[in-house]
């Protein structure tokens, strides 16, 4: 299945599941997978290292233009940039408090799209984001853009975090999640919107094998040309 199709773009807001639903999809199919969350993750990591000012835009970009991020093991799930292993590091609470003000910079963006379309010219992807569908593969075969209330998604969150020893608050995990969402649909650089071909997918309530399922039926749909 899937054989007409050579990317899949999922695009949504934070913890809308799109990764873990993104990964075991592409599982399914034989697929690549690569999240392009992680990427925007990898430069703000750098960027709080070297103390570079959040609102300079020209130091930002340069900071993506020369610092290509490696994508290595199972599915790119280690991430390595500046020559250091930090998958761990990039869900550290300072990353993700800042992680939306570096993607609103369209020269970081151009930098780091540019990766992520080299990385998807083999075919044979899923890849997740918020501007894949309608920037970084607009040809893509199938197109699906996920979706929950704010408090569906704070409550995964919530408890992804707590399971990982975190202890932190419902409300502030749910206030967070609103700060990101409303920085990443607002911004001005490929704001966070379905492309107009994509297929909405209401995720509240469902399991992520459910939704695996829904994303296989709607490929089958487009290979059979219904769709
Ligand atoms: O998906 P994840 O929560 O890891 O993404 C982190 C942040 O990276 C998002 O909140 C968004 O600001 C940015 N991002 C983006 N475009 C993408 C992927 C992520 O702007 N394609």
């Amino acid at each position: 299945m899937g054989s007409q199709i050579r990317v899949i773009a999922i695009d949504g807001p934070v913890a809308a599941g799109k990764t873990v639903v993104g990964l075991k999809l592409a599982e399914r199919l034989g697929f690549q997978f690569l999240d392009t969350g992680v990427m925007y993750r990898a430069i703000t990591w750098l960027a709080l290292q070297q103390a570079v000012p959040m609102d300079d835009s020209h130091l930002l970009g340069e900071l993506a233009r020369l610092s290509p991020i490696d994508l290595k093991g199972h599915n790119g799930s280690q991430v390595v940039v500046s020559g250091r292993e930090v998958s761990r590091e990039l869900r550290d609470p300072d990353v993700e408090r800042h992680v939306s003000l570096v993607a609103q910079v369209p020269q970081v963006r151009q930098a780091l799209v540019m990766q992520q379309r080299r990385l998807a010219a083999a075919g044979k992807l899923v890849m997740v984001g918020r501007d894949i569908g309608t920037v970084v593969l607009p040809d893509a075969g199938l197109k699906v853009f996920m979706s929950a209330s704010s408090e569906e998604r704070a409550r995964r969150r919530w408890q992804e975090m707590r399971q990982r020893g975190r202890d932190v608050e419902y409300q502030q995990v749910l206030k967070e999640i609103k700060e990101r969402d409303y920085l990443d649909s607002h911004r001005s650089a490929s704001p966070l919107v379905p492309a107009r071909d994509a297929r909405l997918l209401e995720t509240e309530g469902l399991t992520e094998e459910q939704v695996v399922v829904l994303i296989l039926g709607m490929i089958q749909e487009v290979c059979r040309g219904d769709g």
